[in-house]
């Protein structure tokens, strides 16, 4: 068990950037995310798309915006839990909160800010009759780490983005690979489909533009994919693994089952802590409403801001808080790591 003054659930840009926030405040913060990676929409749906509307930033990708949080909160030290959903919260009897993740780690915090964003991304899953049996045996959603795990398989490959295709390429010397799309046009750059038609050509991999429509198994092996062509055609894909890589989709999950007020699947707060009805859990970002409420990063940095305060309240309750500037308190020099000046 954990015991941490804060916890973040969201590494999204605004679950960054109350990092920052808690730890002008001298609360260090645990970080959660369901992704493997820091950034939560901006990395996930625009990492090379320009952002032109963070103060004082008159451009940016959102890898550039992400890094640059990630360097800001550093001198903060949070710990991140990356990979895993939080799935439960709950009030303990002192008052605390208890939180656990999917992975099976479990905080008890003083105060949790849920910064989901649109919520928890998840693989876009198959909806095949008897597919659902083969995850994480046959069947995968994502890349495999070990590319070696599969050496001389039958691997079918199915999604059409930069992550599908740069699987079938990086699988194809190591695994008898077809990568599969309903329509021969592919989400990737343009390097890489060049890549993967060269490939075709010199048969190194094979591509079918079909849509999946049911299995074959043997017992409880999975041996093929019944499978629908572009040209109308059915036939079976025989195979050893099949790995979907068709994108991710947020979903609210289990943030929708602690108790909290929703209002169109959005946590309901007020507009001075960023509080839910439960004291000590904030929400921040786009994962809360309120009268007015904007789905912009600049909007969830001034929520961070205030959610931060209310939450120092929490976690030192007999100490006044005072507002200090960066730019001239010597407490916060320290804190952010700068050598005093002169
Ligand atoms: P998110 O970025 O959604 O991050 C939330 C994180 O929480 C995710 O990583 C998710 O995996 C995680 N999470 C959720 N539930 C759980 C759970 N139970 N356990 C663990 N982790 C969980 N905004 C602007 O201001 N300017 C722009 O120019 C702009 N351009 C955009 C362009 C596009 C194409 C899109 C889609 C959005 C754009 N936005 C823009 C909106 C902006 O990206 C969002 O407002 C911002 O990402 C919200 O940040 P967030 O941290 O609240 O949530």
């Amino acid at each position: 068990m954990i015991e941490t003054d804060a916890l973040v659930v969201g590494a999204g840009p605004v679950g960054l950037f109350q990092v920052f926030e808690l730890g002008l405040l001298g609360i260090r913060a645990h970080v959660v995310d369901s992704l493997p990676v820091a950034g939560g929409q901006c990395i996930e749906l625009y990492p090379d798309k320009p952002i032109y509307d963070i103060p004082a930033t008159p451009v940016c990708t959102g890898r550039e915006l992400v890094a640059r949080l990630l360097q800001q909160i550093a001198p903060f030290a949070p710990v991140f839990h990356l990979g895993q959903q939080v799935d439960t919260l709950q009030r303990e009897a002192d008052g605390r909160l208890r939180v656990e993740s999917s992975a099976g780690t479990r905080w008890l915090a003083k105060t949790v800010v849920i910064a989901g964003g649109v919520g928890s991304f998840q693989p876009r899953r198959l909806k095949i009759d008897g597919l659902a049996a083969f995850e994480n045996t046959q069947l995968r959603y994502g890349a495999p780490d070990d590319l070696q795990t599969l050496n001389g398989q039958r691997v079918v490959v199915i999604g059409d983005d930069e992550a599908a295709l740069g699987c079938a390429i990086a699988l194809a010397p190591h695994a008898r690979v077809t990568l599969m799309h309903r329509r021969d046009e592919f989400k990737a750059a343009p390097e890489t489909i060049a890549t993967l038609r060269q490939m075709r050509s010199e048969a190194k991999l094979q591509f079918i533009a079909a849509q999946a429509s049911g299995i074959e198994r043997t017992g409880d092996r999975l041996t093929a994919l019944q499978v629908l062509a572009a040209d109308g055609t059915t036939h079976a894909l025989p195979l050893d693994t099949l790995l979907v890589l068709t994108g991710l989709s947020p979903k609210l999950g289990p943030i929708a089952d602690w108790g909290l007020d929703l209002e169109r699947k959005q946590l309901v707060v007020d507009t001075a802590r960023f509080q839910t009805r439960e004291p000590g859990i904030f929400a921040v970002g786009d994962v809360n409403t309120y009268p007015g409420k904007k789905k912009l990063i600049l909007c969830g940095f001034h929520e961070a801001a205030l959610a931060a305060y209310a939450a120092a309240a929490v976690v030192f309750p007999d100490v006044p808080i005072h507002l200090e500037y960066t730019t001239t308190s010597p407490r916060l020099h320290k804190a952010l790591g700068i050598a005093p000046a002169g």
